[in-house]
């Protein structure tokens, strides 16, 4: 609250107050009435910003990015072009190269987006124009957007499997690779299904020796190079990025800001030439660079830009981040020590997937949606998720179940807020609750 009075009291400060005229003027009973029917549809959300919601990728902005894009939103920048949003414009190519240095890119390019699957979309039509005719490799492991930005694009897309940890096969896409018909490979950096790390190192190792890009898909677990020193997680895959043609982070899920804030970054400055266009309706009345010239999308949001500068200049993300890690690892280690719930996965960033224990796939994956409902349906709720695993996965990772379904749907908990790391014992204690009735 104290940091929206802010955000009003400095637009207030940069803002001459202009004439308004009545056509603008809501008529003061008719936005009582819209206003009490909007406040009571928003009450029908889930509480994305309790720790007691640990299922989906979803938690609101930090309160510093909501005051820096309301006071932003009062200027509604487009960074499209400069002329559009000189501040905000500023701000984008400075949170980029903070972004591009935290990655190992520095002196690449790079901007902003509205989302993770434009940002890679610009990645894979990238790819297409440099490697005409050549195919896409994703792994099965991959975000379901990639397969259909290909098909967007008319470029065939290859899935290769993924192995029992969940990582994309890197043997199966060294096999392709050979084949030479090949442009770009895929791989991710914390997948969206478990948080699994591929063997970026690996797959950068192909671009030597067969020519190909590689583009890394970090847009949940990018923000995780912060913490490839911690010794809290693997940080090889974080470190290797510095060695691919591009990456993929998503600010709106680890950077603490609202949607409609994804970014691309490649490692060659040069690419910045295929976005070439020449458009009659814009303004770039400057030699400098307007961002527009170097991005898909025409508007975007400078207020995405201003929330995400004033977030980076006022926090530090790795204590944030370090902290849903630890959470993932403590509730790790309460399940190996459970007998309602077993883990499926070891979890490798704050990704946690488990189930109620049961001898064969069919009650596994009816207990796991049994719980899920009653979780949200009991008078103390706690909000997961669940998560489909393949028939072979499942059966690799748990020999001892009898495999009776030819899919098993799991519990998945996405601890992505610092306050899940001391509810992680309240968590477990309702899950397995929830799991034992
Ligand atoms: C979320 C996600 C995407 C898609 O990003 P959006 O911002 O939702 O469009 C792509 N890849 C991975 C690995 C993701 O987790």
């Amino acid at each position: 609250m104290e940091y929206v009075s802010r955000a009003l009291e400095a637009v207030q400060g940069w803002r001459e107050p202009a004439p308004s005229h009545p056509a603008l003027q809501p008529d003061a009973e008719r936005f009582e009435a819209a206003w009490s029917e909007f406040a009571e549809r928003m009450g029908t959300n889930y509480p994305f910003h309790h720790p007691r919601y640990a299922g989906q990728m979803l938690k609101p902005p930090h309160p510093v990015a909501i005051a820096a894009y309301t006071a932003a939103l009062h200027a509604n920048t487009n960074n499209h072009a400069l002329d559009g949003g000189p501040a905000t414009s500023a701000m984008e190519v400075e949170v980029v190269e903070w972004l591009a240095e935290m990655f190992g890119l520095q002196g690449g390019m790079g901007h902003l987006t509205s989302s993770g699957t434009i940002a890679n979309l610009e990645a894979l039509w990238v790819g297409r124009e440099l490697h005409p005719g050549k195919a896409v490799v994703y792994g099965a492991n991959a975000h379901y957007t990639h397969s259909r930005m290909c098909a967007v694009l008319g470029v065939r897309g290859i899935e290769a499997p993924a192995d029992v940890a969940g990582r994309i096969d890197l043997d199966a896409v060294e096999e392709l690779c050979r084949g030479g018909d090949v442009g770009t490979v895929v791989v991710t950096a914390g997948t969206t299904g478990t948080g699994t790390l591929d063997d970026v190192a690996r797959a950068v190792s192909f671009r030597e020796r067969y020519g190909v890009r590689v583009h890394v898909d970090a847009a949940y677990g990018g923000f995780f190079t912060l913490l490839a020193d911690s010794g809290l997680i693997d940080g090889g895959p974080f470190k290797a990025i510095a060695g691919a043609d591009s990456v993929v982070v998503d600010p709106h899920k680890h950077g603490l800001q609202p949607y409609g804030c994804g970014a691309i970054l490649f490692r060659d400055p040069a690419v910045g030439r295929l976005y070439k266009h020449d458009s009659p309706y814009t303004y770039f009345t400057s030699a400098e660079l307007h961002l527009g010239e170097i991005s898909l999308e025409c508007s975007r949001a400078g207020a995405a830009a201003a929330a995400l500068w004033l977030t980076l200049r006022s926090l530090d993300l790795a204590p944030i981040l370090s902290a849903g890690v630890r959470a993932a690892q403590a509730w790790a280690e309460l399940i190996r020590g459970s007998d309602v719930l077993t883990l499926h996965r070891e979890p490798e960033l704050d990704i946690l997937t488990y189930f109620p224990t049961a001898s064969s796939a069919s009650e596994i994956d009816a207990a796991s949606e049994r719980v899920l409902q009653n979780g949200m349906d009991s008078d103390d709720p706690v909000f997961l998720s669940t998560l489909r695993i393949s028939a072979d996965a499942f059966a690799a990772a748990h020999p001892d179940v009898e495999m009776d379904a030819d899919g098993v749907r799991v519990l998945r908990s996405v601890l992505m807020k610092p306050e899940h790391e001391p509810h992680v014992p309240w968590l477990h204690q309702r899950v397995s609750q929830i799991a034992r009735r």
